[in-house]
């Protein structure tokens, strides 16, 4: 605006130089030193109402605009100013000066995801590696716990838990069936007379029924309870097995080849399975030891044996007959008690299966308290036990 207000003043100066001399041609050299004036008027405020009449002059003031055009240079910084604040067209660019910032924008933004990374290395120290390879590094880890763990949990519960209870359980379940078919079933190797022992009864009574014989319809119990000390009360088993252990070891001592059918009281053999023992390992001779039962007086030693005509043992009546008389004739002689003689019995079914010389030993009375006492006497069952063996030495002519 202040241009054109440049402008009108100008052309209102050269109309009025125009109209004060008609010498116009003369001056045309002298409107310079009119226009050097211009900066000085341009100041003056009231020019505004002198600009709308030269707008209405437009044609005569286009020769004079070249020539302020041309005095622009020479005004200083004012008149810049004022140009520079007019030329909105120029500043646009500046405005694309900003659009400039907006790259630099970008480089803050793109300075945000170097942010990022860093960001990312925190969690994990060794992420910097560890993004890129986060793949095949985890994938490591997996497989390597994966065996690791199977590893040990694979040996510790199967080996001490398992592995362990296992055996123990077999090892009490193979001795069980041992005693049964009793581990001495296999006779000591040699030419020494075999003499196979049996302690009459067991812990327990077996009221299970067997036949009494071959081809009888009599039964009887596999095991009886037997009888027991009149004072003490002790089991007749117990009796039994501790003077024959005793008679194991004095024959052994002679010479003699034993065989057992019990060593413990720990068993459920039965009659027949026991006269099996001996007829299997064909024994020379079997003795069955047990005690007696009566009155408060009842006492002496006997022995019972099968009858001569028994069908299926007869044929060993002779010698179980001698074999019996022999062993109770020596123990009477060597412990003093009365000899109550061989019996020819028929209710023993381990006599009745017995197909080798034998006989059944009553060692003495327990309802009789003195001869319980006597049974009991380590002393005295030696002596029984020396009896006997020396009836087998008799026997065998040893
Ligand atoms: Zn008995």
């Amino acid at each position: 605006m202040k241009i054109f207000r440049i402008i009108a003043i100008a052309l209102v100066l050269i109309l009025i130089l125009a109209g004060c001399s008609g010498q116009s041609n003369s001056t045309a050299a002298g409107t310079l030193p009119v226009v050097q004036t211009l900066p000085a008027e341009t100041e003056t405020p009231g020019s505004s109402a002198e600009a709308g009449s030269t707008a209405g002059k437009t044609t005569a003031a286009e020769p004079v605009t070249e020539q302020v055009t041309t005095e622009d240079p020479a005004t200083e910084g004012p008149a810049t100013e004022e140009l520079t604040a007019g030329k909105p067209t120029t500043e646009e660019p500046v405005t694309a000066e900003p659009t400039i910032e907006e790259p630099v924008t970008k480089e803050p933004t793109t300075e945000e995801p170097v942010t990022e990374e860093p960001a990312t290395e925190e969690p994990a120290t060794e992420e910097p590696a560890t993004p890129e390879w986060t793949t095949p590094v985890w994938t490591e880890p997996e497989t390597t716990p994966e065996p690791t763990t199977p590893e040990p949990t694979t040996p510790e519960p199967t080996t001490p838990e398992q592995t362990t209870p296992e055996p123990t359980t077999p090892e009490p379940t193979t001795p069980e069936p041992t005693p049964p078919p009793p581990a001495t079933t296999t006779p000591p190797a040699g030419s020494a007379p075999l003499v196979c022992i049996d302690p009459g009864h067991q812990a327990h009574a077996n009221e299970e029924q067997e036949p009494m014989a071959p081809g009888s319809s009599e039964t009887k119990a596999k095991v009886a309870d037997g009888t027991h000390g009149v004072t003490t009360g002790i089991r007749e088993s117990v009796v039994n097995l501790t003077i024959a252990l005793q008679l194991r070891d004095e024959l052994e001592a002679r010479g003699y080849r034993v065989l057992m059918t019990r060593t413990s009281e720990d068993v459920d053999i039965s009659n027949i399975e026991r006269a099996q023992i001996a007829n299997n390992a064909g024994a020379d001779a079997f003795l069955r030891l047990h005690c007696d039962y009566g009155d408060w007086s009842s006492s002496g030693i006997s022995v019972f044996c099968q009858h001569p005509y028994s069908e299926y043992n007869g044929f060993q009546y002779e010698n179980s007959r001698r074999l019996s008389e022999t062993v109770l004739a020596h123990m009477c002689r060597v412990t003093g008690a009365p000899n109550l003689g061989v019996t020819e019995a028929y209710h023993y079914s381990g006599i009745n299966w017995a197909k080798v010389p034998g006989g059944l030993i009553e060692m003495g009375f327990m309802s009789n308290p003195a001869e319980e006492q006597r049974l009991l006497d380590p002393a005295y069952q030696q002596l029984l036990v020396q009896g006997m063996a020396d009836g087998l030495d008799a026997y065998f002519g040893r």
